[in-house]
């Protein structure tokens, strides 16, 4: 399988098909393989796809199990609950990630930490990955935890720069996936367990491509005082009369989303401030503008990319389409929560009301993260059913 990444569902579906035959026991045993860039078969390529969701974790799982039994097929389906997981988690404890923002924000960047970024620091599979990372906008998940754990207890430096030097490159850079893994691997979401990269598994797990010396052997758990789980809020009633749909990159298969008589008669969609790599800001936009083009077809209604999300589009946007309501695919925390956060009161000044619509797939998983992944784990069947 190649490693391109091409923004638009019927590229994530396409991807969904080609994979379907190896994501049953044969992932299950080869997923942790880093072949490199090109060799990749053993795993999906789905994430920048789900991330954006392009295509939706629920037909992702649906698919994968028309194909294979759940006892085969459960490794993969586990691995993307990880992401709903992650994606609850964070939701009910938001001050996490506002912690990670200023942190990262305000943290000094050292020229150690330049090193790392630019792939020069001597520790040859750190700095093909870190090369690698900045090229392909990807890493394996076994590299990522590698290189997140050499990144803190091999090289010293914060986990909060590693996460922002992550999201900055990812094409799936995701606000819950990527800073809660490399929390992750610092010791901070399970108390007491850190993630220690040895040479041996890195040897093992890239067939002998990259063979190590030994690195640091120990690995104390960073210190944090434990953030207790809000109760996530209950979904918005559905506004009457004649509504805007907005999309933003959260979430681009409103088609699939339950929005019962719903009259939209305007689509749109808003990004934004391109502040990450230059190919994960196109690969954002192109992939905006293709859910853009498929929701006003479906919706028959017209379209419009209104630029970066601000209110000031927004309010014009619902003057000129006379919207008193504009509904949204539900933003889970990240930057473009921020942003709907940040402006609703303005909108709300406008008399626009902005309601977000989360998926039944969410409001049923999110409210089960509120321990670690094994309880959760045992919820999947029945999200699987319901
Ligand atoms: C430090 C670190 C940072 C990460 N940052 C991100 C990120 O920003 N965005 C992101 O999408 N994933 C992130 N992951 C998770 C994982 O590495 C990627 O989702 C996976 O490598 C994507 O490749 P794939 O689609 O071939 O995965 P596959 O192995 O084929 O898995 C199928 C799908 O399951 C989900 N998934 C698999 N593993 C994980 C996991 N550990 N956590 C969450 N979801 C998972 C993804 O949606 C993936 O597409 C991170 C992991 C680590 C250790």
């Amino acid at each position: 399988m190649t490693q391109t990444f091409t923004p638009s569902r019927a590229a994530g579906l396409a991807a969904l098909e080609a994979f379907l035959p190896q994501a049953g026991r044969r992932y299950a045993e080869q997923r942790n393989f880093d072949h490199g860039p090109g060799a990749r078969t053993n795993i999906s390529l789905l994430s920048p796809y789900i991330r954006y969701r392009l295509i939706t974790e629920h037909e992702v799982i649906a698919k994968v199990l028309a194909r294979h039994r759940f006892a085969d097929a459960e490794k993969f389906v586990q691995e993307v609950c990880w992401r709903t997981y992650w994606k609850g988690w964070l939701e009910m404890r938001p001050s996490v990630w506002a912690r990670y923002q200023v942190e990262a924000e305000d943290m000094a960047r050292s020229a150690d930490y330049a090193a790392a970024c630019a792939g020069q620091t001597g520790i040859a599979c750190f700095d093909a990955w870190a090369a690698e990372l900045v090229e392909t906008g990807y890493l394996h998940n076994h590299a990522r935890m590698w290189f997140a754990s050499l990144w803190i207890f091999t090289l010293g430096l914060p986990w909060q720069l590693g996460a922002d030097f992550f999201h900055h490159h990812l094409l799936d850079g995701d606000p819950a996936s990527n800073t809660l893994s490399w929390r992750w691997v610092a010791g901070l979401q399970t108390a007491g367990k850190t993630y220690l990269a040895a040479a041996d598994n890195i040897a093992k797990y890239t067939g002998g491509r990259f063979n190590p010396a030994p690195f640091a052997h120990s690995a104390g758990p960073l210190p944090e005082a434990p953030v207790a789980p809000m109760p996530i809020a209950a979904n918005a009633p559905l506004p009457d009369g004649a509504v805007g749909l907005l999309l933003t990159e959260e979430d681009l298969n409103p088609e699939s989303l339950k929005l019962g008589e719903a009259d939209i008669v305007a689509v749109a969609a808003a990004a934004l401030p391109p502040s990450r790599a230059p190919a994960v800001n196109a690969f954002a936009k192109a992939a905006l503008a293709e859910g853009l083009t498929r929701s006003a077809a479906k919706f028959r209604a017209p379209g419009e990319m209104l630029g970066m999300l601000g209110a000031e589009s927004l309010i014009a946007w619902a003057a000129e389409h006379e919207l008193e309501a504009i509904i949204t695919p539900y933003a889970p925390i990240g930057p473009v929560r921020d942003r709907l956060d940040a402006m609703a009161p303005t909108l709300a000044a406008a008399g626009i009301a902005l309601v977000p619509v989360r998926r039944a797939w969410d409001t049923a998983a999110w409210p089960h993260a509120g321990k670690g992944f094994f309880a959760f784990k045992d919820k999947i069947p029945g999200l699987i059913s319901g």
